[in-house]
């Protein structure tokens, strides 16, 4: 029988973890498996962090399931690929260590635990390049049944993002999207709505919300219900406070919870997994660029302590390369009982074509069809905080944009909410947006002009194979060009808020966390986003958070079990 509760005479273990999101299920998973004595103790009273709010998606290049869907995808291909994206920003070991491992996780998880991916057969790498994949790469956690986990279990995964979620508690898939916008379109439509809201009333029957879950929720479902078969306890609110340090090793960590203080010596070490920077206010105040402090995706409950705590007995943070933080571009408004509805423009709209981003100046000043990370960067870049999306009317009624669905039908309550600003003309949409009315104008007219020809030469859009696959390849001559036609015309405010720390406490190979000399601190070790990036700051392709979120999990537990060795006579850390 599983215990949320450590018996006293389980002081004593072989590791310990802190923080119950991918990076720490996956560490806990794993060293059970291995025959380790595991806690695994988390902050709030639910599992799964910005893990259970997130699309999920892992990247781990050269799996057996590429293999099984019949993408074969190569690791030397994806290492081509790395060398050109991340180029000389550093991190080569642990990038290795990554691509050495990734296959071996992946199987070792499918055949061993519940947590089971497919590799999407269509999800392309980010940026286009030598060793670029277009399917194989990405995998997605398998829908996971939360019936399977008793109702009082069912509770602790943490819900997605309401806005993510449809009817007040049902989750739908990306593909699932038009059924449900269009349910009358065909018969299929017709069946598959029907049987996906049918389920949902009847889980609302017995539970809070819908219990088939997917996504990130797929994942915390899954690991967590491992955890459970494994037997691994697991301690609720229950916060590390401290590190224990005895002859410069970390032996283990005080921690907070419902019943006071308490010490957990931990024979291996203590793994932080404590989901990254996040809310933390002095962190993002020193590395954060201004417009891009005040909010995070994550939970507030994420604030950063893993660095903290590291930092304070001198681990070395590192900055995370281009950029302490990986970022999507969101909209946002407050709800009439004052809770702030954020929606990070993920997929849906921008990479469209007829929809177009310009900063005050009125021009534009990135390629809008990239992904959310590099149209960020390009905000931050330009200075464009906010920026502002722009389309027309037809556009906004075929794909949406933002809190407003295909179909456009909340698009009047929402421009009442102040969330999408509306005007029969460019000239009078500048002066509501407070853009140069005149340079509106032209940008709007050259974008035309770019779009009857199909080629984009300010901005290469829909040159790269991931704009045109989330274009519209109805559009021709390019999938993500079309002239904005006729008003009335449409604005929304966007500002760049992270979904993952890149900035985070220097590591190893071993997910060992490093000194200020490039030591590792012997008994301690961080993943997921407590460990700094190891991309440097670029976003090469979807997943690129969770996939080595879970594979320095493993690695950790491995190597904390004895499985991996050290061969390095030098540890030369995340150099
Ligand atoms: C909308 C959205 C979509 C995303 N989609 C993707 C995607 O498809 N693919 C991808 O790769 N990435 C995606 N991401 C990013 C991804 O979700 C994160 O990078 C990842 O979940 C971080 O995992 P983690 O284990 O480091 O942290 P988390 O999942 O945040 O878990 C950290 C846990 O630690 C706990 N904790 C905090 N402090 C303490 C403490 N002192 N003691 C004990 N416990 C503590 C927290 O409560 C939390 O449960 C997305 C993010 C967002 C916001």
């Amino acid at each position: 029988m599983p215990s949320d509760v450590v018996q006293s005479s389980v002081e004593e273990i072989d590791l310990l973890v802190c923080g119950a999101g991918a990076g720490g299920m996956a560490a806990a998973l794993v060293a059970a498996l291995e025959g380790l004595t595991v806690v695994l103790c988390e902050k709030t009273d639910q599992v799964g962090g910005t893990t259970a709010t997130s699309g999920g998606t892992t990247w781990v290049p050269g799996t057996h399931l590429s293999e099984l869907a019949g993408v074969p995808d190569k690791v030397e291909d994806a290492r081509t690929f790395l060398e050109s994206v991340v180029a000389n920003r550093g991190g080569l070991r642990l990038r290795e260590a990554f691509l050495a491992s990734g296959r071996e996780a992946i199987e070792e998880l499918d055949h061993r635990t519940d947590v089971k991916f497919a590799a999407a057969t269509a999800h392309p790498d980010y940026l286009d390049g030598p060793g670029a994949a277009y399917g194989g790469r990405a995998l997605a956690p398998l829908m996971f049944d939360g019936r399977l986990l008793n109702r009082e279990d069912f509770a602790r995964i943490r819900a997605p993002r309401s806005e993510f979620m449809g009817l007040g508690g049902m989750m739908v898939g990306r593909n699932e999207l038009d059924t449900l916008l269009w349910p009358l379109r065909s018969l299929g439509n017709l069946r598959n709505a029907a049987t996906i809201v049918g389920r949902y009333f009847l889980d609302r029957l017995r539970y809070r919300r819908g219990t088939r879950l997917l996504m990130g929720n797929a994942l915390v479902g899954r690991l967590f219900y491992s955890l459970r078969k494994a037997e691994v306890p697991i301690l609720f609110e229950t916060r590390v406070k401290e590190l224990i340090i005895e002859n410069n090793r970390v032996i283990g960590a005080l921690l907070d919870g419902p019943s006071g203080p308490r010490r957990v010596i931990a024979r291996k070490g203590v793994v932080l997994a404590t989901g990254g920077i996040c809310w933390n206010r002095k962190i993002r105040d020193q590395l954060f660029p201004e417009g891009t402090r005040d909010y995070a995706l994550g939970p507030i409950s994420n604030t950063g302590d893993g660095a903290d705590l590291a930092v304070a007995i001198g681990a070395r943070f590192d900055d995370g390369g281009d950029s302490p933080a990986l970022w999507m571009p969101c909209s946002s408004y407050r709800r009439a009982n004052g809770s702030l509805a954020v929606w990070p423009h993920i997929i849906l709209d921008r990479a469209k074509p007829g929809l177009i981003a310009v900063s005050a100046a009125g021009k534009r000043f990135v390629n809008e069809s990239d992904s959310y990370h590099d149209f960020a960067m390009g905000q931050i870049r330009e200075g464009a905080m906010p920026a502002h999306l722009i389309c027309d009317s037809a556009f906004m009624r075929r794909y949406g944009m933002g809190m407003v669905l295909p179909g456009a039908r909340n698009l009047s309550q929402m421009v009442r909410a102040g969330y999408v600003i509306e005007a029969n003309t460019l000239v009078e949409l500048a002066a509501r947006i407070g853009c140069d009315t005149e340079e509106l104008g032209a940008t709007v007219e050259a974008y035309n002009r770019a779009a009857t020809t199909g080629v984009d030469e300010a901005f290469g859009r829909g040159a790269s194979v991931v704009n045109r696959f989330n274009g519209d390849p109805a559009m021709k001559p390019n999938p993500c060009l079309r002239p904005i036609g006729d008003g009335p015309y449409y604005a929304m405010a966007v500002r760049p808020a992270d979904l993952a720390s890149s900035a985070g406490l220097a590591g190893d190979e071993f997910g060992r966390i490093l000194d200020e000399a490039g030591n590792p601190i012997p008994g301690l070790f961080a993943c997921g986003n407590d460990l700094a990036s190891i991309f440097r700051g670029t976003y090469p392709g979807p997943g690129t958070t969770l996939g080595p979120a879970l594979v320095f999990g493993w690695r950790v537990a491995k190597y904390a079990a004895g499985k991996l060795e050290d061969t390095h006579e030098v540890p030369l850390g995340a150099a």
